[in-house]
């Protein structure tokens, strides 16, 4: 039975790319070091999977930054301002595109599908042409082939690599130029074959969205010049969901084999089964490589056998879902968890194991492995049963929220009334989005604290301190609502998690999110409740300081979610709904403690939207009515904020409005306003503060700049429903930078209402 990984995490198991890569950068070791460490790292990584029994390893699936960026390297699309030569394409070329250069912004990143790592989007000319620019494939296919391993190289698919770009002009679409990119591809499958190559693995994500007739068509037309190219074995691979309308496409297409993705999509196995071919090889992604529990291995081996039986074992080949980018390398080497969590989890390394014992108990039968298949039996058993996944309690709760919990007690202009006749704001009132300049000294304030240096006391008094200076600062410059600063807060998810029953952390599970940046995702193990306040202190403390408004802050139940690694025995809505109970008694706690201004981010509503549009309205419905269920629970005066940090949210502006929030903040400055477009159609009913100053870049905006802005912004939105605020938590700058730019914001604001009124 033939075992594959689709491609193992390259971060390092102590994330030791992460280090040589930042080594590098600083100039502390060279060009060479830095590949002989990531030459290290591949050698291992074959190592350790050949060792487990993996039978399909991956090459090409390690990156010095990214994978789609490398793909984009080896076709030569790199825009011109990069000032490459046509020549391969050499390392600062290569980290210029990553992360810029002084003078030169990086290419644009996004999200990975629906997942939390982040690729670089391709950026083509109109009149792009590609060549082979880069052999990153086959030489890695030669290193591997060298040091005794016959490997299965994995590439980006023509298809989806053209999806995923952007094109420079902003007209021409990637499809178009589908004819020039193939030759590319067909050298490299030439060049792989003649090398000794056998199977290359082919990743074509893009077709588990909704398609259109010419994308499809796209497909039918690579595959035919690709299979005419070279005589090596396509496994054509599909990952994050179903391939739905595109399975009769894809299984007419010239290839070897396909793999499918049944974790997120168990139910498209029957239909595969029933209409391909028997020639098609079949990859079956039964383990979950998004996610950190333990497979129960007797389940997927019931799955299994009847597809054995079937096609036999000739045709088939067994893998993880996706690649294990996702999730981290080894549970071994984890120390933060107990026992008993343990016994339930499973990182990269342990997914391969029980690849392996999937595909001996499918040739050798169960007997073979009984033992193996106990122990899966006894964790699945346990985790069900155990008294920390289940609270009699929570449950009770969950199943008692009515409609009402979900609704403020009156629509909003009753509340916009109420509202300002506490708060008492000016037009177009000015604040911030939370966080405040997290500087070397809290940070290492912090490590101090968590390492036990410096004592609870100590450490209190230092974030009294902070938090007391940037509460002077705000009054000073004259912003209407002030935020205490979270300098108490290590992460916006973190610090939340660590205070609610559910939850645990790993020591050493960390997964790539872009580049060198890894996180460590909590996890959600069990259901969640909240054992007593968690912000209120905080927000009282800086509230006793001033007469002005103080905003409590929050991270909403989506984001929570999105940014955790979810249970898997429940269904995702009914762990957010858990969240936002939490949250809710958070919320009306600060109510309580006399806060009358409560901000719940959702960073993460957006980029929790299913990759179909069948499935968005579902998603959408919960999500939003988890976010009410959190900020509903409290009195007119009270007034609720949201923030969201992403530009393109058009698409689900309606979902917005229903949030039924009384101000949102929304970045926009970056995008000069774009997504004011959206408001030409959609008259938004509350109040709303586009983002005026782009904190994700160093410059500091003048009043003037931000003034016009304001202006801008009042021609779509009548300028009594208008805040002024950053586009998102200033965390990232430098006070330097923050100072005069927050006070040039309020100035702008001044000159916004003067010319206004
Ligand atoms: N309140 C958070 C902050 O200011 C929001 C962060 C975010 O939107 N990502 O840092
Ligand atoms: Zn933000």
């Amino acid at each position: 039975m033939i075992v594959s990984t689709l491609g193992f995490p390259r971060i390092g198991p102590r994330r030791e790319l992460k280090h040589s890569l930042e080594r590098y950068w600083a100039g502390e070791i060279d060009q060479a070091a830095l590949q002989e460490d990531a030459l290290a790292l591949r050698a291992a990584a074959w190592a350790r999977q050949h060792g487990l029994g993996v039978t399909h390893l991956p090459s090409n699936d390690f990156s010095l930054y990214d994978h789609v960026l490398d793909t984009a390297a080896m076709v030569g699309a790199i825009p011109e301002r990069y000032g490459w030569d046509g020549g391969p394409v050499g390392l600062d070329t290569y980290f210029a595109l990553a992360r810029g250069t002084a003078g030169l912004p990086a290419l644009e990143m996004t999200k990975w599908f629906d997942t939390n790592y982040h690729y670089l989007v391709p950026e083509l000319a109109p009149d792009q042409e590609f060549t082979l620019a880069t052999t990153k494939p086959l030489d890695e296919y030669l290193e591997a082939k060298s040091l005794g391993f016959q490997t299965r190289p994995v590439l980006l698919g023509p298809v989806t690599f053209l999806l995923l770009a952007k094109s420079s002009n902003g007209h021409s679409d990637g499809i178009r130029m589908l004819a020039g990119l193939l030759p590319v591809y067909a050298e490299l499958l030439r060049r792989l074959e003649a090398a000794g190559a056998d199977w290359v693995q082919i990743d074509e994500p893009c077709l588990v969205l909704d398609l259109d007739d010419r994308a499809r068509s796209a497909f039918r037309l690579a595959y035919a010049a690709l299979a005419e190219a070279s005589a090596v074995k396509l496994l054509l691979t599909t990952y994050f969901g179903a391939l739905g309308a595109n399975l009769d496409t894809t299984l007419e297409l010239p290839v070897a084999g396909l793999h499918l993705d049944l974790a997120r999509a168990p139910g498209q196995l029957a239909d595969v089964l029933e209409k391909a071919p028997a020639e098609l090889a079949l990859s079956l992604g039964i383990i979950d490589g998004r996610n950190v529990w333990r497979t129960d291995l007797t389940a997927a081996l019931t799955r299994l056998e009847p597809v054995l039986q079937k096609r036999g074992d000739e045709g088939l080949m067994l893998g993880p879902s996706c690649s294990l980018l996702p999730v981290p390398v080894d549970l071994a080497i984890e120390t933060g968890i107990d026992d008993e969590l343990r016994s339930w989890l499973a990182f990269a390394i342990q997914k391969i194991e029980e690849l392996a014992i999937l595909g001996r108990g499918l040739t050798d039968g169960r007997e073979a492995v009984a033992e193996e298949l106990a122990r899966s039996d006894a964790a699945a058993a346990a985790r069900r049963s155990s008294p920390r996944i289940h609270s009699d309690a929570g449950t009770a709760r969950l199943k008692a929220v009515t409609p009402e919990q979900t609704k403020r007690p009156n629509p909003y202009p009753v509340r916009r009334e109420a509202q300002q006749a506490t708060l008492a704001l000016p037009s177009l009132p000015t604040t911030t989005i939370g966080s405040l300049p997290q500087t070397a000294e809290i940070r290492s304030a912090r490590a101090a604290f968590t390492s036990g240096k410096a004592t609870v006391e100590e450490y209190e008094s230092f974030l009294r301190n902070e938090t007391e200076h940037a509460v002077r600062w705000q009054e000073e410059i004259g912003l209407d609502v002030l935020v205490h600063g979270e300098f108490e807060r290590n992460d916006m998810v973190q610090y939340f998690a660590e205070q609610l029953d559910g939850y645990a952390f790993t020591q050493a599970g960390w997964v790539q999110s872009y580049g060198s940046r890894c996180v460590r995702p909590p996890i959600i193990l069990g259901d969640i409740s909240r054992p007593k306040p968690m912000t209120v202190a905080w927000a009282s403390y800086a509230q006793s300081l001033t007469d002005r408004p103080m905003k409590g802050m929050l991270t909403g139940p989506v984001t929570m979610l999105q940014w955790s690694f979810v249970r898997d025995d429940l269904p995702r809505e009914t762990v957010c709904r858990q969240l936002a109970l939490a949250l809710r008694d958070e919320v009306r706690d600060l109510e309580a403690a006399g806060i009358r201004v409560i901000q719940i981010d959702e960073p993460a509503l957006r980029e929790g939207l299913p990759l179909r549009a069948a499935d968005r309205p579902d998603y959408l419905a919960w999500a939003v009515e988890c976010f009410r269920l959190a900020s509903s629970g409290v009195a007119d005066e009270t007034q609720i904020h949201t923030h969201m940090c992403y530009s393109d949210f058009n698409d689900i502006i309606e979902a917005i409005g229903a949030l039924d929030a009384d101000v949102i903040s929304v970045e926009s400055a970056r995008s000069h306003m774009e997504l004011l477009d959206a408001f030409e159609t959609y008259h938004y009913p509350n109040q709303i503060g586009p983002g005026v100053y782009d904190i994700h870049s160093p410059r500091v905006p003048t009043a003037e700049e931000m003034r016009d802005l304001i202006l801008e912004a009042a021609k779509r939105i009548p300028a009594n429903q208008l805040w002024v605020n950053p586009d998102c938590g200033l965390k990232t700058r430098s006070w330097y930078e923050v100072k005069p730019a927050v006070a040039n914001l309020v100035e702008a604001a001044a000159e916004a209402r003067t010319q206004l009124a």
